[in-house]
């Protein structure tokens, strides 16, 4: 495949020049700008013939030359050379940074990250809640519990693997990558060299031929354990058996591989059809010190050591004493709610996805915790149902996905009227928008604090206390 970059051409450790290295793909008009700002995703913000252009690889307040390029009536840069450099700008160890486009502020040093995450969040929740501050990682790499590379045949027809570039179906090899599990990374690499050996092709989906698309590992931070679940395009799998055989002797934390079947085109990883191979299809790893079961499907944040940090935040603010009936909404696989649990008299978990509810019940029944139960149905309408039966919560946990909570959800929140509703959020914007609702019906944040789950990305996790005004 073209866009495999050609091993010779890495430039690996610390000495790598992104900038030098990137010439011959620069096109365009060169100008020399300063970075006035930056926007959420990290870009540096410069301003061109009345225009604001956001360009990425730029921080505030550095001067730099760069070439503009306008293909479509779209503009867009490329840093052609750094004039003027943040004191903030660090040489990013990965050889890959530019190419994969999987993190995006490898370039800000990590206490650089930590304040521009806590500016741009104080921007966009100025007036609904304080951010207290930002829990950063003492060592933020190697973070990933949950890896995954995917495979095309390059131009010498060996298989290889990577990640897709950013909005792209092109792939960047990768060899090492530095976010995730280090461990992780050496199965990828067995895969691909076993894949080879076994004769398997990697998938490719414009002429709808090959068999491998990607491999998904989960590894418990604790527990140690790993699931691999090969993403395939047939379920006839030549060899199945001796292959896995030689893929769990090379690696003995493998607990368990999962052939996960998906012959449909896109960008989603995972297909329907699953059939466990080898173990029980499932690993276990904690949380606060209780037991969690992890599947290949099912959600589980990304980043055990912040988790922690981030439950043990959300705990402390629901400032349960024993007594108070919990809601857990958009529960996943239970975590929050059977942490919680033993502080409260009853929890109930609510949840759209069908698989999270089954290991929820699993994950409860495993920890020995019985006051707690799990809803199967969309979090807005199960809402509505209790307004209509005229239940009682006293506090509410809400943890949803990206685009936060539907209109339906916080009209029955503010009608159910608990005393205390703790936010767990992965986009300030959407928070931002749901605290100025709820502040409309007397909701007050009081306090937030910022848990960085995903260092050397722009994103970050924030959780939020909201308190009913008497
Ligand atoms: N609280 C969990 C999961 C948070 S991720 C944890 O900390 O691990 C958000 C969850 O919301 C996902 O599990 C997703 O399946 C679920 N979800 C998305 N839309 C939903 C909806 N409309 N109603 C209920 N759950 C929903």
């Amino acid at each position: 495949m073209k866009n495999i970059r050609d091993k010779k051409s890495k430039n690996k450790g610390k000495n790598f020049k992104r900038l030098d290295n990137n010439k011959s793909n620069i096109r365009g008009k060169l100008v020399t700008v300063d970075v006035v700002k930056t926007t959420i995703e990290g870009k540096g913000v410069v301003s061109y013939q009345g225009e604001e252009l956001a360009v990425a690889d730029l921080l505030e307040g550095e001067t730099a030359v760069i070439a503009i390029d306008r293909q479509n009536g779209q503009l867009s840069a490329k840093v052609v050379e750094l004039k003027r450099k943040s004191d903030r700008r660090v040489v990013s160890p990965c050889s890959y940074y530019e190419a994969c486009g999987g993190c995006q502020l490898q370039h800000l040093s990590y206490k650089g990250q930590l304040d521009f995450k806590s500016d741009k969040a104080m921007e966009v929740l100025r007036g609904l809640v304080e951010v207290r501050g930002v829990l950063g990682m003492d060592d933020p790499w190697n973070y990933r519990n949950k890896n995954l590379a995917t495979f095309a045949m390059d131009k010498g027809n060996r298989l290889a693997s990577g990640f897709y570039q950013e909005f792209s179906h092109k792939i960047v090899e990768v060899e090492d990558c530095l976010i995730q599990d280090a461990e992780a990374n050496a199965i990828i690499k067995t895969v691909s060299e076993m894949a080879g050996k076994f004769g398997l092709k990697a998938f490719d989906e414009d002429r709808g031929h090959g068999f491998l698309r990607h491999v998904l590992i989960r590894r418990g931070y604790y527990s140690g354990e790993v699931l691999v679940t090969l993403v395939v395009a047939s379920s006839v799998f030549k060899g199945q058996g001796n292959f896995v055989r030689e893929l769990v002797k090379r690696h003995s934390c493998i607990k368990s591989v999962v052939l996960n079947v998906n012959n449909k085109r896109g960008s989603v990883v995972l297909g329907r059809e699953e059939k466990v191979i080898y173990g029980p299809g499932f690993i276990e790893d904690s949380l606060l010190g209780l037991s969690f079961r992890v599947s290949s499907s099912s959600f589980y944040q990304i980043n055990t050591r912040q988790t922690e940090v981030l439950y043990t935040k959300a705990r402390e603010l629901a400032g349960l004493k024993g007594s108070e009936r919990v809601i857990d909404a958009y529960c996943g696989t239970g975590t929050i709610g059977i942490i919680a649990a033993g502080q409260a008299k009853e929890v109930v978990g609510v949840e759209l996805n069908r698989m999270a509810i089954r290991d929820a019940v699993s994950n409860a029944r495993r920890n020995r915790v019985g006051n707690v139960s799990f809803v199967n149905q969309d979090a807005g309408e199960f809402m509505v149902g209790l307004d209509a039966r005229c239940e009682l919560f006293d506090v509410v946990f809400v943890d949803p996905p990206r685009s936060g909570c539907s209109l339906d959800f916080l009209r029955s929140l503010v009608k159910l009227g608990p005393e205390r509703v703790v936010y767990i959020s992965c986009s300030v914007e959407s928070l931002a928008r749901d605290l100025e609702f709820l502040k409309g019906f007397g909701y007050v944040g009081s306090d937030c604090f910022l848990v960085d789950l995903f260092p050397w990305t722009y994103h970050i996790e924030a959780v939020v206390l909201l308190e009913k005004v008497k």
